[in-house]
C-alpha cells in the first residue's frame, strides 16, 4: 500500500511538472515566481559542458546553470552568505543565496565568469584535499571507479560485486553494504588506500571536468573576486558526524588554515560534507571559529546553522525554481 501510495506521488509530480513544462514553453511563468517571499539557499556541485549525469547526481550543465542565474535575475533576489545571515532581504521578492560545495576546478573555470557577467554573489565550500596531497576528493574516485574498474574486486580482504544500474556501483558480497557505505563512516586511510590501489584503473585524463580539485592558487584567484565568499567543507571530505568528534575538529581547524592561508582572508563559514552534523560537532565547529554552519536538514536547532537545498539535475528550470519556492527537491528520475 505505502509502495502504491509512493507510485502514485511521484506521477502526480510528474503530471504537475509537465504541466508547468507546458505553461513554459508558452511563455507562461508561474505566478509563484513573482509572489514568493522568504528566502533560500541553494546548492550546486558541478558544472560541466557535456554529459552532466555522466558519473553521479550533482553535476549540471553550465547552459543550465546560467538559465538558472537568468532566471534568479529576473525573478529573485541574489544575496551574499553575510546578507543572508544578517537578513539583509528584500521584501518584494524570493531571496536566494547560491553555494557550491566540493571544490571543483570547474567552478573557476565555467562558474567564476558567470558570476561576473551577471554580477551576482555565491560562496564556494572548499576542502584541503589540495594540502593533503591530493587533487580528487574520494568519493568521486569512487565514482570513477564504479564507471572504469572490473565487475568484481577484492579491497582489504573484502569481495566486491559491480552492480549495473543508472550508475553503476560496488557492493559487498559479505555484508551486501556498498563500497561507499562500507567508507563513508570511516577515517581518510582507507579511502586514500582505495585511491592508491586502483588509481591505475581510471582513465583520469579525459574525465578532468568531474573530478580535478582546484589548487591553492585557483582557490586565491576565486576569492579575490568582489563576488566570491569562500567556505570551509572539511579537511579529507569526510562525513563529520560519523568520525570521532576530536578528528572532527582538527579536520575543520586544518581546513580553516589551509582556505585562509590560500586566500589571506578569514574563513567563517563550513558546510557539513553530505550535510550531516551532530550537536558535538556544531560545538567543536564554534570552538575553531565558525560561525555561519551549513547542514542540508536541521535535526539539531542552534542560532549559528541555516539550512540548504540541492538543486535537482533531472528537472526543467522552471521546476527547478518552483521546487526552490516550496522547498524539495524529488530525489527519483
Ligand atoms: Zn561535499
Amino acid at each position: 500500500m505505502v509502495a502504491v501510495r509512493r507510485t502514485f506521488s511521484i506521477w502526480r509530480r510528474k503530471a504537475e511538472y509537465v504541466y508547468h513544462d507546458t505553461l513554459a514553453l508558452a511563455g507562461i511563468h508561474p505566478r509563484l515566481f513573482s509572489s514568493a517571499r522568504g528566502a533560500r539557499i541553494v546548492v550546486y556541485h558541478g558544472i560541466c559542458q557535456r554529459d552532466h549525469l555522466r558519473f553521479n547526481n550533482i553535476f549540471l550543465l553550465q547552459k543550465t546553470f546560467e538559465s538558472h542565474l537568468r532566471f534568479y535575475k529576473e525573478h529573485f533576489n541574489v544575496v551574499s552568505l553575510d546578507d543572508y545571515y544578517q537578513q539583509r532581504f528584500r521584501e518584494d521578492r524570493l531571496n536566494i543565496c547560491i553555494h557550491f560545495d566540493d571544490g571543483y576546478a570547474g567552478q573557476l573555470r565555467y562558474v567564476l565568469p558567470l558570476l561576473e557577467q551577471y554580477e551576482l554573489p555565491a560562496s564556494f565550500f572548499i576542502t584541503a584535499i589540495r594540502e593533503a596531497g591530493h587533487n580528487i576528493l574520494w568519493n568521486d574516485f569512487l565514482g570513477l571507479l564504479n564507471r572504469y574498474g572490473p565487475p568484481a574486486m577484492v579491497f582489504r580482504q573484502e569481495p566486491f560485486q559491480k552492480q549495473q544500474g543508472l550508475f553503476p556501483h560496488y557492493v559487498s558480497t559479505r555484508t551486501g553494504l556498498g563500497l561507499r557505505e562500507t567508507l563513508m563512516p570511516q577515517g581518510f586511510e582507507p579511502k586514500a588506500e582505495l585511491i592508491r590501489e586502483f588509481s591505475r584503473l581510471v582513465p583520469f585524463r579525459e574525465t578532468e571536468d568531474y573530478w580535478l580539485q582546484l589548487t591553492p592558487d585557483e582557490i586565491n584567484t576565486l576569492a579575490a573576486s568582489p563576488w566570491v565568499t569562500i567556505g570551509a567543507h572539511g579537511y579529507y571530505h569526510n562525513d563529520l558526524s560519523k568520525i570521532p568528534v576530536a578528528d572532527a575538529e582538527q579536520e575543520m581547524l586544518g581546513c580553516k588554515r589551509f582556505l585562509e592561508n590560500s586566500t589571506g582572508r578569514e574563513v567563517k563559514a563550513l558546510a557539513f560534507p553530505y550535510g550531516n552534523y551532530t550537536a558535538a560537532v556544531v560545538e567543536a565547529a564554534k570552538r575553531v571559529g565558525f560561525s555561519q554552519l551549513l547542514p542540508l536538514g536541521i535535526t539539531h536547532p542552534d542560532p549559528t546553522l541555516r539550512e540548504r537545498l540541492i538543486i535537482n539535475p533531472y528537472v526543467s528550470v522552471t521546476n527547478q525554481l518552483l521546487n526552490i519556492i516550496k522547498k524539495r527537491y524529488d530525489p527519483w528520475r
